[in-house]
């Protein structure tokens, strides 16, 4: 069994080796590391492996590892991945540095409204919904210029870029055709003079995929802390 800081060494590796089939300079894309579902003490033994950006998806759990980890919350950087119900907004406004999955703009706003004086503005993406699937969390990519417009306006949070969860697929056509197009939308966002930074795609199985279409942050579970 590899460790984490091996694991850590094949990731930052397979980004690398996708970047360098770019034009796209090294360093060009983070690593966010998904620690859902693992122990406080898995987070613990990534950051000792030089890894400082988590993901988590359910805010209890994730309430529950800061709780765990008070000694290092000023070296982490904690990113909200998952879907976002009104009632979780205050927890996540004032415990969070960044959220991914803004895609309505209620929650945008009661998150600017709840994110607390003392802490610098809350950094956020859009979530696009490629897959045309209604169920699926994320603002279909027709409305996210309205709705990014909207986000930019409020004062407590700063608007980072888009963020997407492709359906998994394993034709690989259909893949990049999803990433192509969460592509399309964050540069249609730039072209509106949208001052972004971060294109928020590619997991463990399509990473290489997402930076070839530009991802600038991959969100990377499995293949850093094993099957959950
Ligand atoms: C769980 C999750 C990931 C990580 O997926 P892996 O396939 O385990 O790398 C990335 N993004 C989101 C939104 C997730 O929920």
């Amino acid at each position: 069994m590899a460790t984490i800081s091996e694991k850590l060494q094949l990731v930052r590796g397979r980004i690398h080796a996708a970047v360098s089939q770019t034009a796209r300079p090294e360093g060009c894309v983070a690593l966010l590391a998904v620690s859902k579902t693992f122990p406080a003490v898995t987070v613990r033994e990534a950051m000792a492996a030089g890894q400082h950006r988590f993901g988590e998806n359910y805010v209890q759990e994730a309430l529950d590892k800061m709780a765990e980890l008070t000694d290092l919350r000023d070296q982490i950087e904690w990113h909200m991945i998952g879907p976002l119900q009104s009632n979780k907004t205050r927890a996540v406004a004032e415990h969070f540095d960044w959220v991914h999955t803004i895609d309505r703009l209620k929650i945008a706003q009661r998150l600017n409204d709840q994110r607390p004086a003392h802490l610098p503005a809350l950094q956020v993406c859009v979530q696009v919904n490629t897959s045309g699937e209604d169920s699926k969390s994320g603002v279909a990519p027709g409305d996210a210029l309205a709705l990014a417009r909207e986000v930019a306006a409020l004062p407590r949070l700063r608007l980072r870029g888009v963020m997407a969860l492709p359906a998994p697929t394993a034709d690989v056509a259909e893949q990049n055709r999803q990433l192509a197009e969460v592509r399309a939308v964050y540069e249609h966002l730039l072209s509106q003079g949208l001052p972004l930074d971060t294109l928020s795609m590619g997991m463990s199985a399509d990473l290489e995929a997402a930076v070839a279409q530009g991802s600038t942050m991959v969100r990377v579970g499995t293949a850093l802390f094993g099957q959950r």
